[in-house]
């Protein structure tokens, strides 16, 4: 089997646009509904919403003897506000796993529940240099020191309130999306790289004429970062289920920026041997060269489905990104390398 080309351009035009629309846990409409508009030209799909708000795309396979699954989440860390506070400013509380020393300075949005966005910036409360001297690189980066400061005219609570804003409006910081030479250094990679990547792959089978082996769904979670994404949403009757998400770059991490890697044990326990085994195999038979590890830090939305009682093979591929749940950094050919496996992965038996 040689495997369909794949269109590069179409792979990363698609990330950027998903990287540029904001989609915190909880928000994370506009994103989901961008999946939704890019995967309604392949008339192959049939989509589908879940309650909850994920979207599921069915592509029907030459056979539906063991149908399959893959899932990729559009949710990323973000937070809410927590207080207006007397200065106008706003406290916040964060949304996943969000590291608040990673977007100190960062510009951010936010979302008002009359739909409307106001801009601001998230600082630490002891943030000039001139008045609290060492005071600004010693304060603790955490909810209690840091601190919205909105570009609007507030400098009280009520100033604030006029403005729209309440408690439990949604927060959301700039991705500053950035392609040098194959790299793409942007927040937020985890995880719509992947789902920039199933888009792509499945764009390339449509492109080819090509039709899976088997039934599949595609499942775009949208609350993945909080625990219990595809906690539902996966059909019953679905046999294996491929989670596509970052690996974990770092000290003594087997993965790079460079490759794909397949993920055997993360905090949740080990995968699923036949179903790891199989991509191993599939990979190899088709020349993509992969890194096998373990994650220290990590949980996936295939585990959310098994504790939810999910009875089904689990894995997790992904291309290797930096600096996880920071300012993220991979490269182009982690990105086509991981679009070539699922596509070895559908097309085969
Ligand atoms: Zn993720």
């Amino acid at each position: 089997m040689t495997l369909p080309q794949i269109n590069n351009d179409y792979l990363i035009d698609f990330l950027v646009k998903l990287l540029n629309t904001p989609s915190p846990t909880g928000f994370a409409e506009q994103a989901i509904a961008l999946v939704e508009k890019e995967l309604s030209q392949f008339k192959q799909l049939k989509l589908t919403h879940t309650r909850k708000g994920a979207l599921v795309a069915k592509w029907e396979g030459k056979s539906d003897s063991s149908p399959r699954a893959l899932t990729a989440h559009v949710d990323t860390l973000g937070a809410m506000v927590r207080e207006l506070k007397p200065s106008g400013r706003l406290a916040i509380t964060r949304i996943g796993g969000l590291l608040l020393n990673a977007v100190e300075t960062e510009g951010c949005w936010v979302f008002t529940s009359k739909g409307e966005k106001i801009r601001g910036s998230l600082l630490v409360n002891t943030a000039s240099g001139h008045v609290y001297g060492p005071k600004a690189s010693e304060t603790k980066r955490d909810e209690e020191h840091m601190e919205i400061r909105l570009d609007a005219h507030t400098s009280s609570i009520q100033g604030s309130r006029v403005l729209g804003i309440n408690v439990g409006d949604f927060v959301a910081f700039d991705p500053r999306v950035e392609l040098t030479d194959g790299f793409v250094r942007s927040r937020h990679l985890d995880d719509k790289a992947c789902v920039a990547i199933l888009a792509a792959a499945i764009k390339t089978m449509v492109d080819s004429g090509l039709v899976p082996a088997q039934t599949v769904y595609f499942h775009f979670s949208n609350y993945e970062e909080v625990g219990h994404g595809a906690a539902a949403g996966i059909p019953a009757d679905v046999h294996e289920l491929v989670t596509v998400d970052m690996a974990a770059v770092g000290e003594g991490q087997e993965s790079d920026e460079f490759h794909p890697s397949i993920c055997l044990k993360d905090s949740g326990g080990p995968y699923h041997h036949g179903l790891s085994d199989k991509l191993r195999e599939l990979a190899d038979a088709n020349g993509i060269v992969y890194k096998t590890d373990t994650y220290p830090n990590y949980g996936s939305d295939g585990e959310a489905f098994w504790h939810a009682g999910g009875d089904v093979a689990v894995a997790l591929i992904g291309p290797g990104i930096d600096a996880s749940h920071n300012y993220e950094r991979t490269h182009t050919d982690a990105l086509i390398a991981t679009t070539q496996w699922i596509l070895a992965y559908l097309l085969g038996d």
